[in-house]
């Protein structure tokens, strides 16, 4: 088997966001799928090691708030880079409730689910959710996996000044985040960055950071 069959299909970037007993939760996800137009149905992927998983099957509900290419990137870290058990995510992200789910504000698409189904693999749980709304909100174009990997992961774009091919850049050193594989391509060199500095993505202290 090649598995890099599987880097063929495409991924956006989501939250799936619940409730746990009334405070707002969630994780980040790239497998999303519509299965059914009518009545419209979505499938959502869940690693049973997430702490939303178990808030998804308590409360029987589910969103997904669709993240765009101008989404702040720190919303993939704070809800994919740590758990929901002990960080209340949603205190550093906007939210706003929508057929009373919580949804990132900073999105371009919300939708808000009820668990009709489910079924066990040997590492997640793939929920079906009937959709009870969505919309659209917001500009931007959704964010694909292949975009967070190729343009978030600190690469410029292709039109910068800084853009360098793949190849070249991969022969210089670079500062990656040890976390979440955020490579550093500021203006200031590393070592000159204040103490201060966090990874824009995950939030983890500069000394996170490992030179490649
Ligand atoms: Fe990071």
């Amino acid at each position: 088997m090649n598995p890099n069959a599987f880097r063929k299909l495409s991924y956006g970037v989501y939250v799936i966001s619940s409730w746990d007993e009334g405070r707002p939760t969630g994780c980040t996800a790239n497998s999303v799928m519509q299965i059914t137009s009518e009545p419209a149905t979505v499938a959502v992927s869940i690693n049973h090691d997430n702490y939303t998983n178990g808030c998804i099957s308590r409360s029987g509900r589910f969103a997904v708030s669709v993240l765009s290419e101008t989404s702040d990137p720190s919303i993939i870290g704070t809800f994919g880079f740590q758990s929901g058990k002990t960080v209340n995510k949603f205190d550093s992200v906007e939210y706003e409730q929508k057929a009373n789910l919580p949804v990132v504000k900073d999105s371009c698409a919300w939708i808000v689910c009820e668990v009709i189904d489910r079924m066990e693999t040997a590492t997640h749980t793939v929920f079906l959710g009937k959709v009870v709304d969505a919309d659209e909100q917001g500009a931007g174009e959704p964010m694909t996996y292949a975009y967070y990997h190729k343009v978030i992961r600190g690469k410029s774009p292709k039109n910068a000044p800084t853009y360098l091919p793949e190849e070249e850049k991969a022969q210089e050193a670079r500062w990656v985040c040890s976390v979440c594989g955020y490579v550093y391509d500021g203006e200031t060199p590393f070592e000159q960055l204040p103490d201060s500095f966090v990874c824009p993505v995950c939030r983890q202290p500069k000394s996170a950071f490992v030179k490649k």
